[in-house]
């Protein structure tokens, strides 16, 4: 077995080199010279070939900028304990927050440009022009810039600094581990205690949801608080004051979707809850309990030792890509062949998985640590994906090749069913089966089912707080909102009334969450077209990953020939997740 390969960032910079010094100097200098356009935009309309001059040394600049702080930041990813590293990243960071400051000019003063002059400008950049909209469709929502001002000023210590608290407040916490195994009564972190959810022992599955839940619970009320505090600035802000139609709108907008696409979303995966109540039943069956206790969710069937050496875990990634069309593996072998792959585990070496596209035409890179387990392939198939991703959107401009997030998660998680597919394909052995659909359906539920339902409380909760609900009444709909989910197929013990507060998204970022549906049943559907048109259904896939981010999603979608995003359109996905039941119950009968 050839040794788990690291990448070379040497052919980025070479480390400690002047060069890194002489780029940053040379970014100064192409800000300074973009920032001369300001004066000359007070004179007047610049002329089409001014403008897209303009916009190529934006471009330009853009792309030397991006180098620096991708490297910077792989630099870092590679090893979080090196402070030279460290030290980069902060200058990089700084040099980057000036830039910034100093190229808002062209922003501000595209977005506010009247409409008759902007689309005669517009006429020449059709190449151009998805982010050149982009940047306009703002325009209806945006103050005068002295209000906008005030806003972000009065952020710091409004808005921002009250969800700050609420991450100190919650990053404090620290759990119990009495009864828990292998853990000798210390204190843990939330992520240490939810390892234990997944334990096959119904009691300490139990027992780790107690935990975490006391601990929220105690600070529920205050929690609760910031929420409706949060809630009622949103609000306040976007609907008073951006004319915003609705709370979710914002979000809409950012995706740049259409309100009834997440509508038709939301509503099939509402329709479907059931067909998750079957699975927990199922899974009640199997593993001997009378009714699945919420606590029980994750709890798994087997616990899968297999150990996969990295020669072979690579090639049943490259099989399952290679078997949906050779292209897609050769894109990602390129990632592997140019030094450009990070697998080995190292200490320092940041967790979790990554990949980074820096610029079109250029290979990305990827970040992952691999132990041989099952889920490192799943977790390479997914990152590898984005990688095939961004090399297909490679002929677009630097403000266009990267997916926008409705999309972003569309070749990453197609590339893990790939190998789920491959997986499937090979086992014999029927509880070894089982196991794997058991897995396959767990990932569903958690991504589909559960954050679509996360997005109908926010859309309630929004509302109930313009009504003046109070926290506990908010606790209440929670409540409401699982036992829709859940039918009677689960049993959820009341300290679940504090989930709600426990998830960072609803605080940090409204309605971010069903983008997670959005991906995963997008790509469900998918597949649903890729198995009824086998072959066929490749140059269509492959198109609408070419496209990048260059027009609205559905849009993409749509001239792919994979759409319309409609109610049929997501069943499709949910009749992809019913296969995998069916699959199942075969499988354990
Ligand atoms: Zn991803």
């Amino acid at each position: 077995m050839s040794e788990i390969p690291n990448w070379n960032l040497d052919q980025l910079y070479v480390e400690d080199s002047d060069k890194i010094n002489t780029d940053l100097e040379a970014l100064d200098e192409r800000g300074e010279k973009f920032a001369r356009w300001r004066d000359k935009l007070k004179e007047g309309l610049p002329t089409s070939d001014e403008f897209r001059q303009m916009v190529t040394e934006l471009e330009d600049l853009t792309k030397l900028a991006h180098h620096l702080s991708g490297y910077a930041a792989l630099y870092f990813a590679q090893n979080t304990q090196n402070q030279k590293a460290l030290a980069l990243m902060a200058r990089v960071d700084e040099k980057m927050a000036d830039l910034g400051n100093e190229l808002l000019f062209f922003e501000i003063w595209w977005k506010e440009l009247d409409e008759d002059k902007a689309a005669e400008l517009m006429k020449g950049m059709s190449d151009y022009r998805y982010w050149l909209e982009r940047t306009r469709a703002y325009r209806p929502h945006t103050l005068a810039e002295s209000q906008e001002k005030v806003i972000n000023l009065k952020n710091i210590t409004g808005h921002d600094a009250l969800i700050a608290l609420y991450d100190s407040i919650t990053n404090r916490y620290r759990y119990k581990t009495e009864g828990l195994p292998g853990e000798d009564g210390r204190e843990v972190t939330r992520d240490e205690l939810m390892v234990h959810v997944r334990s096959a022992e119904a009691g300490v599955r139990a027992a780790a949801y107690q935990e975490l839940y006391r601990v929220y619970g105690q600070d529920g009320p205050i929690l609760g608080q910031i929420y409706q505090t949060a809630v009622r600035d949103w609000r306040i802000e976007n609907i008073r004051l951006r004319n915003y139609v609705a709370p979710a709108a914002v979000r809409h907008k950012a995706n740049d979707l259409r309100p009834e696409t997440v509508e038709s979303l939301l509503k099939v995966a509402k329709t479907n809850a059931p067909l998750f109540g079957e699975f927990f039943r199922l899974k009640a069956a199997t593993l001997g309990l009378g009714k699945l206790r919420r606590y029980d969710i994750y709890a798994p069937l087997l616990a899968d030792e297999s150990v996969v050496n990295f020669d072979d875990g690579v090639k049943e990634v490259m099989g399952a890509f290679d078997k949906f069309s050779p292209r897609f593996k050769e894109l990602a072998e390129n990632i592997v062949k140019e030094d450009r792959f990070s697998a080995r585990p190292a200490a320092g070496k940041q967790g979790g998985a990554f990949c980074y596209s820096m610029l079109p035409g250029e290979t990305p890179w990827v970040l992952m640590t691999y132990n041989g387990r099952r889920q490192d392939l799943f977790t390479m198939a997914h990152e590898l994906g984005h990688g095939i991703h961004s090399q297909l959107a490679a002929r677009h401009n630097t403000f266009e090749f990267h997916a926008t997030l409705p999309l972003a998660e569309t070749a990453s998680t197609f590339g893990e069913m790939l190998l789920a597919d491959r997986i499937m394909g090979q086992l014999e052995n029927k509880r070894a089966r089982a196991n794997m659909l058991f897995h396959l359906l767990d990932d569903a539920y958690a991504t589909v089912c559960r954050q679509a339902f996360f997005a109908m409380f926010e859309i309630t909760a929004h509302e109930m707080v313009e009504k003046g609900a109070t926290v506990d009444e908010l606790a209440d709909a929670y409540m409401l909102n699982l036992s829709d989910q859940f039918g009677d197929a689960v049993e959820i013990s009341d300290e679940f009334r504090w989930e709600w507060v426990s998830i960072p998204h609803i605080f940090h970022t409204p309605f971010y969450v069903y983008a997670y549906t959005f991906g995963q049943l997008l790509v469900y559907s998918l597949w649903r077209q890729y198995q009824k048109d086998g072959d066929d259904f490749v140059p269509r896939l492959t198109g609408l990953l070419s496209k990048g981010g260059s027009a609205p999603p559905e849009l993409i979608v749509e001239e792919s020939g994979l759409g319309p995003l409609d109610e049929s359109f997501w069943q499709g996905g949910f009749d992809v997740i019913a296969d995998l039941l069916a699959e199942l119950k075969k499988t354990l009968d």
